[in-house]
């Protein structure tokens, strides 16, 4: 199976009118996240899944790039079915299956996936489904208000997405399709000769939809995560002749740092807080001094792949808290620009990084002005599973 290339699409083209929300539910938070960017992360961090694309709709181009970057999206259709179809031709040929997900069903877990994929050995597509356990009814006359007959529930299923097909079938499916507007993708299968695998849903994949969903979805994720806190320190030495790089910014000094690329040693005791939180090791074991091509090298990288190994494993990076230890250059006319950059590279509110500053009143290195010190703290949350 290892040269089967599996894609994802991921619908995010609604107008979420039905949300109560002021933007579309996909880019609504939830933990701090868009709705949306946990969706999608769960498909990224999923082995098997090689290839992502999302649908949006005309105008939410910077509603997608806040949420979750530089990602491919192509723009959807005026229903559903079109915008699925926009993503299946954006994919090309070039891909043998293929998921599509709403992008309002956050909680999607590896089970779910691997049980759909493990279905398209045999079938031309598999859905998650969940029997249907409440007694289904009738009202009498669809006023709403009176009892009328029951229906029977035998053999009924509530089906939810990501639906998985082997490519050329859905392809075909929704290039061929003449019905009615169809609210999923699998029935289109079906209705072309397809068989469909029902697999076990989950109860966590519920679609947010409604004003009271939003908070039903913030507890559940609150219940999968967990607090952990942790700390970085750095050294480096003030030299004439290079540049000061402190916080992201370039500093007019006498001085600047040197050592092992741009030398931040700002953004470089953040970094070994964020791998602190998860257990990663720290900057070195990722990016090794002795490897040239580090040399130089702006830190933000650094911090970026520490911020994604979090995020990674659906964490969320909650407060940033640095100090700067050094007698010059003063930190405060610098403080505000430098808590923005660290925002902007962590996608953070700037109030959600802390800069202050201290010095060792004249002793030590730092004192005698030959190094700047720092450090920092991070606080993130991840998921429980992850946190072990
Ligand atoms: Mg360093």
């Amino acid at each position: 199976m290892s040269s089967t290339t599996t894609a994802a699409i991921i619908v995010a083209a609604g107008t979420g009118a039905r949300s109560g929300s002021a933007v579309p539910k996909q880019y609504a938070p939830l933990g701090g996240r868009a709705i949306l960017a946990h969706s999608y992360e769960a498909l990224q961090r999923h082995p098997a899944i090689g290839r992502i694309v999302v649908v949006i709709g005309a105008g939410q181009e910077a509603a997608l790039q806040a949420a979750v970057g530089d990602v491919t999206a192509v723009i959807g259709g005026a229903t559903r079915r079109l915008s699925v179809l926009a993503g299946l031709e954006a994919l090309g040929g070039a891909v043998d299956r293929v998921l599509i997900h709403d992008a309002a069903r956050p909680f999607l877990s590896a089970t779910v996936i691997d049980a759909l994929l493990a279905a398209l050995d045999t079938r031309d597509g598999a859905v998650p489904a969940l029997p249907v356990a409440d007694t289904l009814a009738r009202d009498t006359a669809l006023s709403g208000t009176l009892l009328g007959g029951t229906v029977a529930r035998d053999g009924l299923h509530r089906i939810q997405t990501p639906q998985a097909f082997r490519f050329p079938a859905i392809l075909a499916a929704h290039r061929g399709w003449r019905g009615d507007e169809p609210t999923d993708d699998a029935q289109m299968v079906r209705a072309a000769g397809g068989a469909v695998a029902l697999v076990p849903g989950d109860p966590m994949l519920e679609k947010i939809t409604h004003p009271a969903d939003f908070a039903a979805a913030e507890a559940r994720l609150e219940a999968t995560l967990r607090t952990r806190m942790a700390t970085g320190f750095d050294v480096h030495r003030l030299e004439v002749g290079e540049e000061l790089w402190l916080g992201g910014v370039l500093i007019p000094h006498d001085k600047g740092l040197s050592g092992h690329s741009d030398a931040d040693v700002a953004l470089h005791a953040i970094t070994d807080a964020l791998l602190g939180t998860i257990a990663a090791g720290d900057i070195g074991t990722h990016f090794p001094p002795s490897d040239p091509q580090w040399r130089g090298a702006d830190s933000a990288q650094f911090l970026q792949h520490a911020a994604s190994l979090i995020t990674g494993r659906g964490g969320i990076i909650d407060f940033i808290d640095l100090t700067l230890i050094c007698e010059e250059p003063k930190v405060g006319p610098h403080r505000a620009a430098m808590r923005d950059r660290i925002a902007e590279l962590l996608r953070l509110k700037p109030g959600q990084v802390s800069i202050k500053a201290t010095t060792t009143e004249r002793l030590g290195f730092t004192g005698r002005g030959e190094g700047i010190a720092a450090q920092a703290a991070a606080t993130v949350r991840v998921p429980e599973d992850q946190a072990s």
